[in-house]
């Protein structure tokens, strides 16, 4: 099956502090956050505006604008995030819970605290309904090898 995988990137100014860590990362600084949503899907659009599209990249960016706006930049996420220590990877699955309500084709989110440091997010594979339907089979086709079925 022909897969697409859309990216489209974000960015916010924002301050943290992990105040467990043994390093610099324990005293209040900021950064110029960069992140990334994946967008994966099997089926574009056949027709209208929005033919040959996954999804428009419009629409991505308006899935992340209002979280950009209200959580994450000019801000300090230990406060905003509601989060004692908002490491790259915390801050990651926080966006990531918060925009696939929105945007249910979102696969991961990347976001990047250096420009050398990065953590991508992806929850555990969502098993789709044709997998689901092999696997039933293969346990019956299994079950009826062992003479445990007729
Ligand atoms: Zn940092």
């Amino acid at each position: 099956m022909d897969h697409w995988t859309l990216e489209k990137e974000f960015k916010f100014e924002a301050s943290h502090q992990l105040p467990h860590h043994d390093g610099k990362c324990a005293r209040l600084h900021g950064h110029s956050w960069k992140g990334k949503l994946y967008v994966e899907g099997e089926k574009l659009h056949p027709g209208g505006a929005k033919q040959g599209m996954l999804i428009d990249y419009a629409d991505i960016s308006a899935a992340i604008e209002g979280i950009v706006e209200g959580y994450l930049d000019h801000r300090h996420l230990n406060d905003s995030l509601d989060m004692e220590s908002p490491t790259s990877e915390l801050i990651a699955q926080w966006i990531y819970k918060m925009v696939v309500p929105i945007l249910p084709q979102l696969a991961a989110v990347r976001i990047e605290e250096t420009c050398t440091s990065a953590c991508v997010f992806r929850p555990m594979e969502k098993t789709s309904e044709s997998e689901l339907q092999d696997a039933v089979v293969r346990a019956i086709t299994d079950a009826q090898r062992c003479g445990r079925l007729e």
